[in-house]
């Protein structure tokens, strides 16, 4: 039988369930392997690995497969083979393929291998802190270089020359380490308008329009007087002396909604999407850089029939950049109240599906108590409840108002930078009156512009909120600042080099408030309706969960007093 003409997958990281528990997509991460440790008591029980892979590979389970063919996967990848069979592939020339089983469909007739990348160099911000600045290998960076070799072996295997392309919101870390372009054997890097967030590839006639060009090899060259759609840049990039050069794709366009197609085939949690963009203009972020588009209900039940007709899915995971803003106008309404009317009316039609439970995946603060009618009448919608705990992401990104005020004023819109801890510890309240349960982030080295008092006045709003509401659920994770959106030409925030005593405090101040409040206190009164399951991984989580500050404090001894000492008034004060 011959191959496909077009093999599109994501490395392991991206094509599972993580055993149903959703935050645990996060755990891609965590460190795998350290480089540098060669002795010691962990080096004699696992050598260089940090996280153990057996307990990495048994909570990110493989998904389901039929011969290969992946059974679900991410969401993005789903909307090209979408897009590839509307503009004329057929049925058999597409394959949106199982990682761990790519060798089976490359052949002498596979023009192009897709890969859809989140993190594929560990340099996202989550990872950029578990990993102390890449200093250590994530799981991310680890299985997107096996998947990487894997192609490459089958293709000298089978002397194939399928043209290797990598796309989605992960690609700008080759501009970091284009070292890495040359050992994977990339063709080219696919770009949106903004630096990678998102190519828009999938509106009518151009994901057709794109691989076309691609299997004839029209970006063979880039041609600056060639009129195109697709913008072809060489860079060369200059590392210790040494030359590497990457092919850059742009795409400056983006779909309107009626151009998007609906997704096929089930997507991995049952993710699909109602918006597109956000208004609130953080400097800090890609999305606010795209136009706001909103998916109507109608469409947005279309994907969810798919994912429960073709998938046997019973969840809707909504993918939404601040679900609040969702059916506003920003321009014609400054305040960005929210449209009230508009959520209730999307989240019925996605419970009209036979959905049992659904979640946003993102919400500002601001968003939820901005209309005091919304949150409690979603929740009624959804039918959230003691057995239905809604988990929402929640960008908490400073407890500094001097910060927030500088970088995020809209965030809070309608109110003022002055109000943000009410904001926070207001809003925390009523979503979790109504069984939502807010999973923070929070950025450390804003822009490199984040002072001692900048951080510690973070720890004491986490503290603050502990005191006041002592049976609050939520969990915070601080991520260091990466330079993208509005702050692309700042620099990263160095971890490893950085380190300052009053964020060691912040991470220490996060890290005690998941173990004795997430972890101690409620994970297992949340997620997941499986008790057995439920009860299984809040255990593992109570067994593993105090490594992360031990390693703190081990880490606060190695820089010096003024570390411990932070540590030690984190303890004393704001425990
Ligand atoms: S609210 Fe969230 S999605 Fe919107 S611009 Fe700010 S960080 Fe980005």
């Amino acid at each position: 039988m011959g191959k496909p003409k077009i093999v599109l997958t994501a490395d392991r990281t991206l094509m599972s369930i993580y055993r149903g528990i959703s935050l645990a997509s996060f755990f891609g991460c965590a460190p795998a392997i350290d480089p540098y440790r060669h002795d010691g008591f962990w080096y004699w029980i696992l050598k260089n690995q940090v996280t153990p892979r057996v307990l990495f590979d048994f909570i990110c389970n493989p998904i389901e497969h039929d011969h290969g063919i992946a059974r679900y996967a991410p969401y993005g990848l789903r909307k090209i083979e979408a897009g590839l069979l509307r503009d004329g592939f057929a049925r058999d020339e597409v394959a949106v393929v199982h990682p761990e089983h790519i060798e089976r469909f490359i052949g002498p007739e596979t023009e192009v291998v897709g890969i859809y990348e989140m993190d594929p160099l560990g340099m996202g911000p989550v990872t950029m802190t578990f990993t102390y600045g890449r200093k250590m290998i994530s799981y991310d960076e680890f299985y997107s270089a096996e998947l990487h070799k894997r192609i490459r072996l089958a293709k000298e295997r089978t002397g194939s020359k399928a043209k290797v392309v990598v796309g989605a919101a992960g690609t700008w870390q080759y501009n970091y380490d284009p070292a890495k372009i040359e050992e994977y054997d990339i063709y080219a890097i696919v770009e949106g308008d903004f630096g990678g967030t998102a190519p828009e590839l999938d509106g009518t006639g151009v994901t057709g329009a794109f691989f076309r060009a691609l299997i004839n090899g029209e970006f063979d060259v880039a041609n600056p007087f060639k009129k195109s759609d697709f913008k072809v840049i060489i860079k060369d990039f200059d590392v210790d002396g040494r030359k590497y050069y990457g092919r850059f794709i742009h795409y400056n366009d983006e779909p309107s909604i009626d151009e998007i197609p609906e997704i096929v085939e089930p997507s991995i949690h049952g993710m699909i999407e109602v918006m597109r963009g956000c208004g609130r203009g953080c400097k800090f972020c890609e999305v606010t850089l795209r136009p706001l588009r909103y998916y109507p209900p109608e469409k947005v039940k279309q994907e969810i029939e798919v994912n429960i007709k073709k998938g046997g899915l019973r969840n809707a995971w909504i993918h939404s950049d601040d679900i609040f803003v969702y059916g506003l106008n920003p321009r014609k309404n400054k305040n960005m109240e929210p449209n009230t009317e508009a959520l209730i009316e999307l989240f019925e039609a996605v419970m009209s599906t036979g959905v049992v439970h659904t979640n946003p995946t993102h919400g500002t603060l601001a968003g939820a108590i901005a209309d005091e009618r919304l949150i409690p009448k979603l929740s009624e919608v959804i039918r959230a409840g003691p057995e239905n705990h809604i988990g929402i992401q929640c960008g908490f990104e400073t407890g500094s108002i001097r910060l927030i005020e500088k970088y995020a004023d809209r965030k809070l819109a309608p109110f003022k930078p002055s109000e943000w801890h009410w904001v926070v510890k207001h809003a925390v309240k009523v979503l979790n009156e109504h069984y939502w349960v807010p999973a923070f982030t929070l950025i450390m080295g804003l822009d490199n512009n984040e002072q001692e008092e900048d951080s510690w006045e973070t720890v004491m709003l986490i503290h603050e909120l502990e005191h006041e509401q002592p049976e609050s659920k939520f969990t915070v994770t601080p991520l260091t600042f990466v330079p993208i959106g509005l702050l692309s030409k700042s620099k990263f925030y160095d971890i490893g080099n950085s380190m300052t005593p009053a964020k060691v405090a912040v991470m220490y101040k996060c890290w005690q408030h998941n173990f004795k409040y997430g972890i101690m206190k409620f994970m297992h009164k949340v997620g997941q309706n499986d008790p057995i399951r439920r009860y299984f991984f809040t255990g593992l989580a109570r067994a593993l969960g105090g490594i992360p500050l031990t390693a703190m404090e081990k880490y606060a001894r190695r820089k010096g007093p003024e570390f411990e000492r932070a540590i030690e008034k984190v303890k004393a004060e704001y425990w």
